[in-house]
């Protein structure tokens, strides 16, 4: 692999940003500021980084990309109507191949936002009977997308066990092992439980086990809203964080999507086991769903990353907005301007605190001669308050470049696009929905 070398960058490093080269050899961040001659090899390509900002690439923490041929579709439905009228008739009705392209297009999608991680909580599992497929052809055809892409992707494969479209639970065992045993260096996969609300104990409690196995983790959707916290805790008796725990669940293994309806108990829970939260805010926003404490769980020392969500509740999947939001949100909240600096912004965007040397080649490259970011007073207020996704000129994911010039290399975008338009006209048909 030849040398790659970002030149006259403004690079965010631990502590702040460093000014200079930044050099990627196999693959690996080798050097960062001036670059020592001996260390250059002849074999190199040379980027010019001049006006823009390069930072670890972000991390899109939770995302179901099936839903990018679903946005703007919310109507003003909250979210178990939305689900019920919406999201499961059109989930249904999509094919592997439907799937793949809809994945193409929300990878697509990622890598112009510059995040270079994904995490994609594959919702659809159910057996489609006019193809008689079983349900692995639905994350085979995710996985298939993610490995094209060229990004991490780790697709967290969703589960229910009680409910409509309940599995059994040796099927999802079954599957997850042998999903866990297919994985690349960039593409992994995870246990993904859809909510408590339609999971059993005993199930959870073994594809936990199973994730920690293969130090993976268990992804799952929690507190969304504050009718799915009643629902766990008239069933159980707990609140659903404390309920998890009471499984065993809640560790360093353990993802919890949402979070918004979480006390003071639970907060102290989550930070005491080590669980990171997912914050969604401008999801939980669109489903008015509530506003999840940021303050008080960045206060107790929560692990803390943000997702997207699906694009049927965002209705994109800018990175950059969302990061935007989580702040915004979280001062209105609490009526405290100086909550969520834009550095602590840019650290949960990006589950990161910097570029370092010797970590992987993963980061984006931000334009910020544009008329929205001008003049740049502060580089992490100009990334977290000024900046759009459309700014994201280059991406690298384990030193390849994704993205260059503001134009995808491993994704042929013009033609998911097309086929993306023509795709949805025959799914919206299939589902019977009246749009
Ligand atoms: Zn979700």
């Amino acid at each position: 692999m030849a040398d790659t070398l970002i030149t006259n960058a403004q690079i965010l490093v631990p502590g702040g940003w460093q000014a200079g080269d930044l050099l990627i050899q196999d693959g690996h961040i080798a050097a960062i500021g001036e670059i020592p001659p001996g260390t250059l090899n002849v074999e190199r390509s040379t980027f010019n980084a001049q006006c823009t900002a390069v930072l670890p690439a972000l991390v899109n923490g939770h995302t179901h990309l099936s839903q990018t041929f679903m946005r703007g579709l919310a109507g003003g439905r909250p979210l178990l109507r939305w689900l019920k009228e919406l999201i499961w008739p059109l989930q249904g009705a999509m094919s592997e191949e439907v799937l793949e392209l809809a994945a193409l297009l929300g990878l697509a999608e990622n890598i112009r936002s510059g995040a270079g991680t994904v995490v994609d909580h594959q919702k659809i599992t159910r057996p489609s009977a006019s193809l008689r497929t079983g349900t692995p052809a639905f994350t085979e055809a995710v996985f298939r997308a993610a490995k094209k892409s060229g990004l991490r992707v780790t697709i967290a494969r969703a589960w229910s066990d009680r409910g409509n479209g309940a599995e059994a639970p040796g099927a999802i065992l079954g599957e997850l092992e042998s999903f866990f045993g297919q994985e690349t260096e960039l593409v992994k996969f995870a246990s993904g439980p859809l909510t408590p609300w339609r999971a059993s104990a005993e199930t959870l409690q073994k594809t936990h086990a199973l994730a920690r196995q293969f130090d993976s983790f268990t992804h799952i959707h929690v507190s969304e809203t504050a009718e799915e916290v009643e629902m766990t805790r008239k069933e159980t008796g707990l609140r659903p964080v404390a309920w998890l725990d009471s499984l065993g669940i809640l560790d360093e293994h353990c993802q919890i999507v949402h979070a918004v309806w979480v006390d003071e108990d639970e907060m102290a829970l989550l930070a005491e086991r080590g669980a990171l939260v997912v914050h969604c805010p401008v999801s939980n926003a669109v489903l008015g769903s509530g506003i999840a404490p940021l303050k008080a769980m960045l206060q107790k020392g929560i692990s803390l990353r943000l997702g997207t969500d699906g694009p049927a509740s965002n209705d994109t999947q800018d990175c950059f907005e969302n990061m935007k939001t989580a702040l915004m949100l979280a001062r209105a909240f609490t009526l405290d301007a100086a909550v969520v600096s834009p550095r602590q912004a840019l650290e949960m965007a990006t589950a990161s605190n910097g570029l370092a040397v010797g970590q992987p080649a993963d980061l984006c490259l931000v334009n910020l001669d544009s008329v929205w970011s001008a003049p740049v007073h502060d580089l992490d207020s100009a990334l977290a308050l000024c900046v759009r996704a459309s700014d994201a000129q280059a991406l690298i994911v384990d030193g390849e470049w994704l993205m260059k010039d503001g134009k995808l290399v491993s994704l042929d975008e013009e033609s998911i696009i097309k086929e993306t338009q023509n795709a949805v006209k025959i799914l919206r048909k299939k589902a019977g929905l009246d749009l």
